[in-house]
């Protein structure tokens, strides 16, 4: 890099040194003269009048594309013009707008005559309306005038002057240097316009970093053909390092996260972020004329370009192989700002390859980098689409087994309710629905296995038959709900004194049944005692008012352990016992042993 900066400095500066010349000399077929040359004095006092610098020899001749670096005082040219032609009337033009002052003097008929030019002079009391210090020169034919420029700028004393016929300067139609910065403008625009898009859509700060840098650039451009002064921006003579230096803060803010190396690298994303603070108090420093920054600057910021370079080359090797575009987007526009630093400060000859390549430097890089740029956004939205896709498809997942799940729930849900109405079922199949005793075919099953058991282990077991006595008149006297009432009280009865190892059941109509295990006889007939005694002491309250009382014949049996095959044996021994419990006039306990 440095070795081809060297080499372009010294092929510019081996151009042979040409003397010949001292004045310009307009001839018959000139329309523009753009090389001559000029007398030079470097006044650096900034005192000498116009009638003191016209008594002093000029020291210098030089080109009138020339480069005298940054100079606090006064720089003087002197031209003598030779008009061999027909025409009077032709422009003395200076291609830099950033001058403070550029003024013209000339004599003329022993007076000294000025026409002031440059920031300090507002476009419309110039010459020509023209950002561009342009001065009129009227020249009889034939004749010759010697005139005088005295410039001063806080930016480097460069230039080049062209002469021009006062017809070619005006002609519509001539393409100037500012026409080409206001192209390049145009094509900045739709680059801001393109990212601003590209930023709305991503969010991503690279794109803000980089449409800062593209407005800090066009304004640069701005301010370097002097463009900002039609827009009626007041003049500011520091504008251009100013400028200059806020351009290249967004540039390290843009490449630190061009080259992503917050993730990267993030020392040297420290690093940067600390060169782009410095870059921002240079630029407040320039703009107050705090002496020496921008030489400080160029030093700060050669500093920072190597250290650029070497890390993007660093992250390249990383393996991030969208910085070897960076790179050469960056060896590409390095050499060219290089150049325009270097004929800046009057190190190398101003040419129009080292003044202007910049131009196509910084172009190839914006453009370079606008690609990218999309690139990088293209690249984006294809990850997008496939992590959307990623999401749906695992959201399908998701909704399939939540689905799954609710059906399992539903499922059981429905299993659960279908146990519970076989439950209901099993019940209602072995329960009475009046009196929600065991009716008589489940009884008779649960009787059944305890008379095998009890055979089996040689155990007690009782049969009690129970029998309202002449229900048939509660019926006739009461109704068939009264009598229903007498029922289920009889049955809430017959449950309550039984014990919980005893079974009892609704047998028929207004029949009841008891199975009593392991219970002696004597035990089994208080048991049927107590029953008939609480019949008899109780009455049952209807709802019209009226008691109904009654009472039941009770028949007793118990198994026999060498004559009974089954339990319907003992049953009906207990039914033969309360049959004749009825025939000894009911309301009595009959046991048959
Ligand atoms: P006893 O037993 O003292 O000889 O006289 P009884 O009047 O009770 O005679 P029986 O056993 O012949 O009559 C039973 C009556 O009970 C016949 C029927 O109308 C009635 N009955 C049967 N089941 C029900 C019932 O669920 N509700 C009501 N209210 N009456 C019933
Ligand atoms: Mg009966
Ligand atoms: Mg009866």
């Amino acid at each position: 890099m440095h070795f081809f900066i060297i080499f372009v400095f010294l092929l510019l500066n081996y151009t042979p040194w040409n003397n010949a010349y001292a004045d310009a000399e307009i001839q018959p077929d000139n329309t523009t003269i753009d090389s001559f040359t000029l007398n030079y004095l470097y006044d650096e006092t900034r005192q000498y009048t116009i009638n003191e610098i016209s008594q002093k020899n000029f020291p210098l001749q030089i080109n009138n594309r020339f480069a005298q670096g940054y100079l606090e005082g006064n720089s003087w040219f002197k031209l003598t013009v030779h008009n061999n032609t027909q025409n009077q009337h032709f422009v003395l033009y200076l291609s830099e707008p950033f001058w403070d002052q550029f003024d013209l003097y000339y004599k003329k008929e022993q007076l000294w005559l000025s026409h002031k030019n440059g920031l300090s002079i507002p476009l419309n009391q110039r010459d020509y309306n023209d950002t561009h210090p342009a001065f009129k020169l009227t020249i009889a034919p034939g004749d010759s005038q010697t005139y005088y420029l005295m410039g001063s700028s806080v930016s480097a004393h460069i230039g080049k002057l062209l002469l021009y016929t006062e017809k070619e300067y005006l002609r519509p139609t001539r393409i100037t240097l500012n026409d080409l910065y206001l192209f390049y403008q145009g094509i900045l625009l739709i680059i801001i316009i393109l990212n601003s898009f590209l930023f709305i859509a991503v969010r991503e700060r690279i794109y803000a970093w980089y449409i800062a840098y593209i407005l800090a650039f066009s304004a640069f451009i701005s301010v370097l053909s002097g463009s900002y002064l039609i827009l009626g921006v007041p003049p500011w003579s520091d504008a251009l390092h100013t400028v200059g230096t806020i351009v290249v803060m967004f540039m390290v803010l843009f490449s630190g996260a061009f080259l992503e190396l917050r993730e990267r690298l993030p020392k040297m994303q420290r690093l940067f972020n600390t060169f782009a603070l410095i870059f921002a108090l240079f630029a407040v420093l320039i703009a107050l004329k705090v002496p020496y920054t921008s030489l400080v600057f160029n030093i700060v910021s050669s500093i920072f370009f190597t250290l650029l370079l070497f890390v993007s080359i660093k992250v390249w090797l990383q393996g991030y192989l969208k910085a070897q575009y960076y790179l050469i987007a960056l060896i590409i526009y390095m050499p060219s700002m290089a150049l325009m630093t270097l004929t800046f400060n009057g190190l190398i000859e101003n040419t129009e390859l080292s003044r202007y390549s910049f131009i196509a430097g910084s172009f190839i890089e914006i453009i370079f980098f606008s690609l990218l740029l999309v690139n990088r956004f293209y690249d984006l939205q294809q990850e997008k689409i496939k992590i959307q896709a990623q999401l749906i498809e695992e959201q399908e997942i998701q909704k399939r087994s939540r689905e799954l799940i609710k059906s399992n729930q539903r499922l059981s849900i429905q299993t659960r309710e279908l146990e519970k109405a076989k439950k209901e079922l099993t019940l209602q199949a072995i329960t009475d629905p009046l009196t929600e005793l065991y009716n008589r075919r489940y009884f008779a099953d649960i009787a059944s296995k305890a008379f095998f058991n009890a055979m089996r282990y040689k155990q007690a077991l009782a049969i009690i038959m129970l029998d309202i006595d002449e229900f048939k008149k509660i019926n006739d006297m009461y109704g068939h709900q009264a009598g229903d009432q007498v029922i289920t009280h009889c049955a809430q009865l017959l449950t309550e004194f039984s014990r919980k190892s005893d079974t009892v059941a609704r047998y028929g109509g207004e029949e009841f049944i008891i199975l009593v295990p392991q219970t002696s006889l004597s035990e089994v007939q208080s048991l049927a005692q107590r029953i008939k005694q609480e019949v008899n002491n109780t009455g049952i309250v209807l709802k019209n008012g009226s008691v109904v009382t009654f009472s039941i014949s009770i028949g007793i049996a118990q198994i026999k352990k060498t004559q009974d095959h089954n339990i319907q044996d003992i049953i009906q021994r207990a039914d033969q016992a309360l049959y004749t419990a009825k025939q000894q006039g009911r309301n009595q306990i009959i046991t048959n042993v």
